[in-house]
């Protein structure tokens, strides 16, 4: 058995990072991305109109208002797409719509509320002055050419989508999803929705899995409830171990009678880094590695493949993608937290804001076979070694669940 600590950096040691794709900016949502995006262009590209109005030479607005009207000839118009090449002398003003370009002479414009209005006029009525650059959106008042805008690595969101448009990029380079295959072993195990018999369970896990994978943006190529049987894990696995990034198997890996998972792996050629980790829930974690797979065999207590996963399988999903690794933060316990005098302890909990501190406290229910510990839970609380409680007052680790805020 080794420390949390030792596995940990075992695991390091053998993440490597995935291969990028090109994707169509319209499905690159979520992905995390492979290139930096940069500025190809200043923004606002040229000088354009913030208003509807006219655009005028602030000079020859000065001491305009609704009793001292001041009339300029009206010589066009420049509209969005459609911009004027006309040359603003003194005493003329060009329409000028929203995100039109500025003609030349112009140097601010007026709001059409406050004139005679977009009439055939020739003379356009001005009721206001204008300060040198009103209303205009300066060439690279935003964006400067050149300026890195995203960085490799960050997720896509909507906020990078409308950016990379912005921009100009109709495509993106982004990591590859991390291709997995999730199985489950258990002869007791039924898919919800059928009939359970005597001393069968219905399978949680797997399904607790597919959504988390889902989740931390990988695919899932295999899903699978296999019998405790070596044969079926025999080719379940040959398949799974030839064409996936990443094996996550729940149950069978423990010190059972049927626990086939270690050995069959182990035949089929697995070279394992560790087996058992000084923690709870979760002791008997397998990882492994074939050629380019990682292996990651979690117990099938639900508990233990939930929180296991989330601890040790989300981290190295994301690290696959290239994604920066979100680190836990620190929140005062408002409740005892039970310590394990030679395992590492993690429990599902909650956190709260409160008057400006992060506070929290772990699940009443600490059974690793209680899933339902989770469903109250925005996070997984955890500690080292140690004796006795963590009592309230005192600071504890907080791995917030990536999907969950803390209020
Ligand atoms: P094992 O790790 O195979 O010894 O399983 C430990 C406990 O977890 C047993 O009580 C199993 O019935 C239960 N278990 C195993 N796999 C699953 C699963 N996919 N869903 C729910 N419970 C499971
Ligand atoms: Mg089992």
């Amino acid at each position: 058995m080794i420390s949390f600590q030792e596995a940990k950096l075992i695991i390091q040691k053998k993440i490597f990072e995935l291969g990028t794709e090109i994707v169509d900016l319209n499905n690159s949502a979520d992905r995390i991305l492979a290139q930096d995006i940069v500025s190809n262009f200043p923004s606002p590209k040229f000088d354009n109109s913030a208003m509807d109005g006219f655009a005028v030479r602030s000079f020859d607005t000065i001491g305009a208002s609704i009793k001292n009207i001041i009339s300029l000839k009206n010589i066009g118009l420049s509209s969005a797409g459609q911009p004027s090449n006309l040359t603003l002398m003194s005493g003329e003003c060009v329409q000028c719509m929203t995100g039109a370009k500025i003609p030349d002479g112009a140097d601010a414009i007026i709001m059409v509320e406050d004139t005679s209005g977009f009439s055939n006029d020739e003379n356009v009525q001005i009721m206001i002055e204008a300060k040198r650059g009103k209303h205009i959106r300066f060439k690279g008042e935003e964006i400067k050419e050149g300026e890195t805008l995203i960085r490799k690595g960050t997720q896509i969101t909507s906020s990078e989508i409308g950016t990379c448009a912005t921009f100009g990029y109709g495509e993106l380079s982004v990591s590859k999803k991390p291709k997995v295959a999730i199985f489950g072993t258990g002869n007791e195990l039924v898919e919800p929705g059928q009939d359970l018999k005597e001393g069968e369970i219905y399978n949680s896990n797997l399904f607790i899995f597919a959504d988390l994978v889902q989740k931390a943006g990988a695919e899932i190529l295999i899903r699978n409830v296999i019998k405790d049987d070596k044969a079926s894990l025999k080719s379940f696995l040959f398949n799974a171990l030839q064409t996936c990034d990443m094996v996550i198997s729940s149950g069978g890996i423990s010190m059972g009678r049927y626990d086939y998972v270690r050995e069959v792996l182990i035949e089929l050629g697995v070279k394992e880094h560790f087996w058992k980790v000084a923690q709870k829930p979760g002791k008997p974690l397998f990882f492994g590695t074939k050629k380019n797979t990682l292996i990651f065999g979690l117990p099938g207590n639900p508990v233990s493949s939930y929180i296991g996963f989330m601890i040790w399988v989300w981290p190295i999903l994301r690290k696959l993608m290239g994604s920066k690794e979100t680190k836990s933060i620190k929140g005062i316990l408002s409740e005892p937290f039970p310590l394990e005098k030679f395992k590492y302890r993690f429990l599902f909990g909650q956190a709260w804001m409160e008057k400006g501190q992060v506070k929290c406290k772990p699940s009443n229910k600490v059974g690793s076979h209680m899933v339902t510990s989770a469903l109250a839970a925005n996070c997984i609380l955890s500690c080292n070694i140690g004796d006795g409680f963590l009592n309230p007052g005192e600071f504890i680790d907080i791995h917030l669940l990536p999907w969950k805020t803390i209020k």
